[in-house]
Order: structure tokens, then C-alpha cells, then sequence
């Protein structure tokens, strides 16, 4: 391996959601400086004038610390709920029946409402409803197919008001982009968050759509697929080919699931998706005890560290951040923690991936994949992507590369979203110069800023000229003299 100083930063990076532990802006400039590298909005829990302010807090810190965190809005899609209860709460015990009707209502121990209308529609008999995270199990007797199911309790349990639902075999007839999530859409939008996600997606149509939709509205925000129901496994590699990311949501997807699947269900997801070069974040509980204690458990750490060698490009943080007790302190052990495996175990680094099967783009990826063979055979101390779209940066971290990955480009927009990507650093480069030109004030400025130093074998590559459009068209190797 290469011995260089400045290949020893962090290369799996943080998603950290935000929320009253932290929206502080003196608190996320502490978590930047920690390491977060994206700030996850949670639109479930959205009150747009916080948000506002946090997102000029964190654009306004980005800006005085140099730093390029990204801001990611999370939709809260179709979550199916439960109404109010009455005393606020009921307790269902083993083969107790129950009606759930979608004609509101205060709930009691016969009736209770549910937010989802073409539920007595859509269901079947011997379905599954899992309530609360899949606490309380009940199982479909009969529905009227107008405005109510009988069900019957199969495990029992305190159910409180407007708990969640989770329905693993209905093919649920919901769209995938409620009316709240068409508002939250147009604030995301409204003030160009670098990145969406989309909750139960269920096929590639859902993403298709939300596509359209940014795009009716001349944006380009990116969309991150959240992967939490099995219809979305079934068609995973459709899915990660709609989109530009995709999120591995194990708080649903582990009750939609026996939770014994998870863990073969992560390393399937993670591999497609470093298959076909896009970011994949591995999401929920990866700390959480850390909500009340000041470290993680040792399975905790096992599971972060799991993550690294899966090869996710980032790991996400909930509630552990968004109302935890110790915000920064989560932080900074993650990144012990991400930091000493990524030293420790050289089978995070180059990942072989399938051929380019798009004739259009064969040439560029070809290239991208290339440029990290390239760096490992000569051993570089980087490779440096200059790029206008991104696509790139995207190709070259998927490869995996032992070495750092530095990107120039001119999109301000894509300095922040890029740092999702598994091990980019990215910079502003805006001039016109020429090819030879640009490669020698990129890398004096790499130099002048000590991220390499003299000797260092550099590989570059990206698409010339930088202001195009061209996608990846060149390949240089030189050592910086
Ligand atoms: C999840 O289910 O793991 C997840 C990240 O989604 P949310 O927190 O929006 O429920």
C-alpha cells in the first residue's frame, strides 16, 4: 500500500439527522468539525421555519469552515397510521378481534381508524399487520372491501395512538408521493437541497415519477431510493438503475422482515449498488444505545464496522443525533471506529464491477474503471477527477480506490452532494484553461495545500475540457515534481 499521509482520512462517510439534540447551529458546527459529511431532513417530523434556519445555519457554517456538507431531505412517503385512542391507549391480547375502519373515528378496543382509504380494498384475507415496529402482530379475518377489516390479534401488546403500520404482504394501492410529501417536495426544491429520498419505494416507477416531477420544476436534485419494503428487493436492480442512490432502511425493512434477513439483505444491496456506481447509506440503530449512554455496545461497533466491509458509502445516524443525549460524541466514536477498520482491512479497496453495457457511456466507464487499475498498478498516491456532471466522481469512488480521490468541478451544487460519495474529497475549479494547463493548477493546488507532496505518483482523469459536457475522456499519469 502506498505510504502517504493523506491517504489516511476517512473515507466511509456520515449522514447525521437533525433534530432538537442538534439543530443548534453552534451544535452542527460541532458535528461538522466531528466529521458529518450530510445533515438528513426529516420531513416526518418537518416544521419548515426550524428547517429553514438550519439549512442556512449549516450552508453558512460550510462556508466558514470550508467544508462541502450536504443537506439530504427525507420524505416521509405513504407511512400508513392508526388514529387517535381513546385514554390513548388499548391493550390487544393473543386472539382478541378487532375492526379497523378508514371512517374517522376516536379508537377503542372494537374499532379503530386507519389513514390508508382502499385498505379494506387492497387486502387480503390472511394478510399480516404489524403495528409499532411489529410489536403487535394481527392477522386479516374478512373486509367488507367498502370501510372495514376484521382482524385478529396473533401477538398482543399496548397499542398507543397513531402508531405506525406496516403491511409486508398487501400489495398496498397507495401512491408513492402523498399530498404532505408534494408540499415537502416543493420546499425541498424551493431551496435546493442536494439530495431527496424517497420513502417505500416500491418499484422503479415510483422513482420515475418523483423524477419527473423535479424535473417539471427545471431541478436536478438527485434521489436517494430508500429500500424498506420486500417489493423493492424483488426489483432491486431496477430500482438502483432509477436512482442516484439508494438507502438501506432497516427500521421498516427489519419489520417487513423476519430481522434475521437483514443482515444478507444489506450486503446483496450494498454490492449492487457498487456494482452499478451509485452511493449506498446504511441507515437505523447503527448507535443507537448512544441515544442515552456515552458509548456504543460492542455489537454496535460490529455493526458499523460490518458496514465498512460491506462497502457502503455512508452510514447514517437517527435518532441518535436528532434527539440523543451525546450528538457529537456519537460522532466522534463512529469515525473511530470507521477510520480504524478502514486501516485495518484491505478488502474494503477495489471492487471489481460488471461491464459497462450502455453503449453510450461504455468509453467513459471503461476509463473511470481504468484510472483506479491504473492507480493501483503504479501504486498513486491519488487520483484526480475533474468533472462537470459528476459522473466521474461517482465511477472512480466505486471502484474503491486505496488511494485518495480528489475532484474539481465548477457545479457549487455538486461540491455538497458529492460529499455522500464512499472517499471523494471534491474543489471548486471554475477556469477555462487547457488540458494541460488545468491538470498542473489542480495539482498545485494540491500541493500548495499538502494533500500531495513532491514524488507522489497522481493519476488524473475526468472529462476535458471541465466546462463541457463530455463525460470522462482522459487519462494522465505524472509525479508531482
Ligand atoms: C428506516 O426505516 O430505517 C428509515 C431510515 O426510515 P425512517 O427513519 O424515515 O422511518
Amino acid at each position: 500500500m502506498p505510504n502517504n499521509k493523506s491517504i489516511h482520512h476517512r473515507r466511509t462517510k456520515i449522514v447525521a439527522t437533525v433534530g432538537p439534540a442538534c439543530s443548534d447551529k453552534a451544535v452542527l458546527s460541532r458535528l461538522i468539525k466531528a466529521g458529518v459529511n450530510v445533515f438528513r431532513l426529516n420531513f416526518s417530523h418537518a416544521v419548515y421555519e426550524t428547517l429553514e434556519q438550519v439549512i442556512r445555519d449549516v450552508r453558512d457554517l460550510n462556508q466558514q469552515l470550508g467544508t462541502h456538507t450536504a443537506l439530504l431531505g427525507d420524505l416521509q412517503g405513504p407511512k400508513i397510521r392508526i388514529g387517535e385512542l381513546q385514554n390513548n391507549g388499548i391493550t390487544l391480547r393473543k386472539g382478541d378481534k378487532i375492526l379497523f375502519t378508514t371512517v374517522p373515528c376516536m379508537g377503542n378496543a372494537q374499532r379503530i381508524f386507519l389513514n390508508y382509504k382502499e385498505f379494506p380494498l387492497d387486502v387480503e384475507e390472511g394478510d399480516l399487520v404489524l403495528l409499532d415496529d411489529g410489536k403487535i402482530k394481527l392477522e386479516v379475518l374478512r373486509s367488507n372491501r367498502l370501510d372495514e377489516v376484521e382482524l385478529v390479534t396473533v401477538h398482543g401488546g399496548l397499542l398507543t395512538s397513531k402508531k405506525g403500520i406496516n403491511l409486508p404482504n398487501t400489495k398496498v394501492s397507495l401512491p408513492s408521493l402523498t399530498e404532505k410529501d408534494l408540499r415537502d417536495l416543493a420546499f425541498i426544491l424551493d431551496h435546493d437541497l442536494d439530495w431527496v429520498a424517497l420513502s417505500f419505494v416500491r418499484s422503479p416507477n415510483d422513482v420515475r415519477e418523483l423524477r419527473e416531477r423535479i424535473q417539471e420544476r427545471g431541478k436536478d436534485t438527485h434521489i436517494i431510493s430508500k429500500i424498506e419494503k420486500p417489493a423493492a428487493v424483488d426489483e432491486i436492480d431496477a430500482i438502483i438503475a432509477e436512482s442516484d442512490g439508494v438507502m438501506v432502511a432497516r427500521g421498516d425493512l427489519g419489520v417487513e422482515y423476519p430481522l434475521e434477513k437483514l443482515p444478507l439483505i444489506q450486503k446483496l444491496i450494498v454490492k449492487k449498488c457498487l456494482h452499478q456506481c451509485k452511493p449506498v447509506i446504511i441507515a437505523t440503530q447503527m448507535m443507537e444505545s448512544m441515544i442515552t449512554q456515552f458509548m456504543p455496545t460492542r455489537a454496535e461497533a460490529n455493526d458499523v464496522a460490518n458496514a465498512v466491509l460491506d462497502g457502503a458509502d455512508a452510514l447514517m445516524l437517527s435518532g441518535e443525533t436528532s434527539v440523543g443525549q451525546h450528538p457529537v460524541q456519537v460522532i466522534e466514536y463512529m469515525c473511530r471506529i470507521i477510520e480504524t477498520v478502514e486501516q485495518g482491512a484491505e478488502g474494503i479497496y477495489y471492487r471489481e464491477r460488471a461491464e459497462s453495457t450502455e453503449e453510450e457511456r461504455s468509453l467513459s466507464d471503461s476509463l473511470c474503471y481504468m484510472a483506479g487499475r491504473a492507480a493501483k498498478y503504479v501504486q498513486a498516491q491519488s487520483i484526480v477527477g475533474l468533472t462537470r456532471s459528476g459522473y466521474t466522481a461517482y465511477q472512480v469512488a466505486s471502484y474503491r480506490p486505496h488511494c485518495s480521490v480528489f475532484i474539481f468541478t465548477p457545479d457549487p451544487q455538486l461540491l455538497t452532494r458529492i460529499s455522500l460519495l464512499w472517499g471523494v474529497r471534491a474543489f471548486f475549479y471554475d477556469k477555462k484553461s487547457n488540458t494541460n494547463q488545468t491538470i498542473d493548477e489542480v495539482l498545485a493546488f494540491l500541493k500548495n495545500n499538502k494533500y500531495v507532496r513532491k514524488g507522489d505518483v497522481v493519476v488524473n482523469t475526468g472529462a476535458m475540457p471541465v466546462g463541457s459536457d463530455s463525460r470522462a475522456n482522459f487519462l494522465k499519469i505524472s509525479r508531482i515534481g
